[in-house]
């Protein structure tokens, strides 16, 4: 059948045997013949008389064959190609003359059997079962060589399906009738309980049947499917057990017979273990390709979200060249102021002034240089360089830098820092960048003001974060800016960028907190941020 594969690449039956299948239907059907021939020498022996046997094994056929038919008929409803309804026939047929077969059989049920069976019923219904297997894999192997390659339609599948369940029906009911009704017509097979001259005669034809199926799928599958290799083994044990069940033994109930029976119910299950086997690989490949999607998407959002930071980083670029430009000016102008005052003191030969300025100016130097290299991470998408560090001291060096080259008077600073709250998690120049400018819109907002007092304060908050607050009094937030006041270039001064707060925002988000204006209740404006304790 696996010259049909094209069509119907959903049947992993179809696909060609993989070496270790061949292996297994070889030791088998090695297996299978080894018993065989070492049944022959006691195949004459009468054994036990366990009518029950018949009971036992014929239900065990019944249900597998029926189980076999359906997945048969669910393949073809797949697949679409008739060989499968042709062979699903073929078990369904097997499946149900078993009823029959074994209501008819002396002594297993009645003493005569039912169904108004005659002796030779049971005996007629044995060939029927093991004719119409084999007939069905040569007519399914036929079909398959003559027939055009094309499936059948998908919307006469059920009817097709229907068609063959009713067939075979028919086929068994009329198969009863016949050798119940019909049974003092036929030639007598079994006397007295051993088989007769017509018997053998009759296995003897029976025997070219499943003889005649093996060496056609033999012949015309290339390459062998799966399928096709195991009702190759399936045919060989139907011809070991037709001759040891009906031709080498005597009669029922000998050795022969019964190991001939046993071969019945193994022929059974091949292709309903083949099938099975079938569906655990498919739910195993399903499993294992959605397990390798599933890998594939989650890493397909990681890419997607490692290059959207680092998008978003980028798009800042344009706001951080403007930043850059902003804090860069603060050390700069630190560094001219320093310098005019060294050449102050040179002229005044006061060297020890002169070394603490250049000393200062040198500093401011540095720093600009690391705001640089801070920036140039943080477009990059480098983490910033976060450690347990004192808030008291950054306060200070902030403050001090942002009051630098402030034109007097210089308003009034109040430091209110909680002993509790002595350091927390942050990186130094980032943060001392924000409370910078801060700092520095907290003076030029209160440049008018008669009261101006700037109030620096920090705090532990209910969530164990250190609040750092700065607080003004000022005219406050003007109504047309309080809504954008985070946005990149919102500002109200003449000379001023409007980054400031912007690259505040980012920098105390980029440390798990918040930054947030609200009004001062002494008047002005108060602008407060969180950064995580120190322990973490
Ligand atoms: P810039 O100072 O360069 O204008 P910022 O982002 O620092 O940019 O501030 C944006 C605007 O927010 C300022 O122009 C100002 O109008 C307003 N602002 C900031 N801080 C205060 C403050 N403490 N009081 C009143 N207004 C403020």
């Amino acid at each position: 059948m696996s010259d049909r594969l094209g069509a119907s690449p959903g049947l992993l039956s179809l696909l060609p045997a993989p070496p270790g299948q061949r292996r297994l239907a070889l030791g088998v059907a090695c297996l299978l013949l080894a018993v065989f021939l070492a049944t022959l020498p006691f195949a004459r022996i009468g054994w036990f008389h366990l009518p029950a046997f018949v009971l036992t094994q014929k239900t065990l056929m019944l249900v597998s064959d029926l189980i076999t038919s359906a997945l048969l008929f669910g393949q073809y409803s797949i697949g679409r190609l008739h060989a499968f309804n042709i062979l699903a026939g073929g078990y369904l047929f097997t499946a149900l003359i078993a009823v029959p077969h074994t209501l008819t059989f002396p002594e297993v049920l009645s003493q005569t059997g039912l169904l108004g069976a005659g002796p030779q019923t049971a005996a007629y219904l044995y060939i029927a079962a093991h004719a119409a297997l084999p007939l069905t894999i040569i007519a399914a192997a036929l079909q398959r060589k003559h027939a055009d390659t094309a499936s059948d339609p998908t919307d006469g599948v059920i009817g097709s399906i229907a068609g063959m369940v009713l067939a075979i029906i028919v086929a068994v009911t009329a198969t009863t009738l016949l050798v119940t009704r019909g049974h003092q017509w036929l030639p007598p097979l079994i006397d007295n309980g051993y088989y007769t001259r017509e018997a053998r005669i009759a296995v003897g034809a029976l025997l070219a049947l499943p003889l005649a199926a093996l060496l056609l799928l033999a012949r015309t599958a290339r390459p062998l499917s799966t399928l096709d290799l195991w009702l190759i083994v399936t045919m060989l044990a139907w011809l070991c057990t037709i001759a040891l069940g009906a031709f080498i033994s005597r009669g029922r109930y000998d050795i022969g017979w019964y190991v001939g029976s046993f071969f019945d119910f193994l022929t059974s299950i091949f292709v309903l273990l083949i099938l099975i086997s079938q569906i655990i690989l498919l739910y195993e490949r399903q499993a294992s390709a959605a397990a390798a999607s599933q890998r594939l998407r989650e890493r397909r959002i990681n890419e997607m979200e490692a290059v959207l930071i680092h998008l978003s980083r980028v798009s800042e670029l344009g706001q951080n060249v403007s930043s850059l430009i902003h804090e860069v000016n603060q050390p700069l102008t630190a560094i001219s102021n320093y310098l005019a005052a060294a050449m102050q003191f040179l002229a005044a030969s006061n060297t020890v002034r002169l070394k603490s300025v250049l000393q200062q100016s040198a500093e401011q130097a540095a720093r600009a240089t690391e705001i640089i290299r801070h920036l140039r991470d943080f477009i990059a998408g480098h983490d910033s360089e976060k450690r347990a560090d004192d808030i008291p001291e950054m306060l200070r060096n902030a403050v001090s830098l942002a009051l630098l080259g402030i034109d007097p008077p210089i308003p009034a600073i109040e430091m209110r820092l909680s002993s509790v709250a002595p350091s927390a998690f942050f990186d130094r120049v980032q943060i001392e960048q924000v409370v910078f400018n801060l700092v520095r819109n907290a003076i030029e907002a209160m440049g008018d003001s008669e009261r101006r007092v700037l109030t620096i304060t920090t705090r532990l908050t209910a969530d164990n974060m250190v609040e750092i607050s700065v607080a003004d009094t000022g005219p406050g937030l003007s109504p047309a800016i309080r809504a954008q006041l985070f946005e990149p270039f919102v500002t109200t001064k003449a000379g001023g960028l409007g980054v400031g707060l912007s690259i505040c925002r980012v920098i105390v988000e980029a440390h798990g907190g918040r930054l947030y204006a609200e009004d001062n209740p002494k008047g002005g404006t108060v602008f407060r941020f969180a950064l995580p304790p120190s322990a973490r």
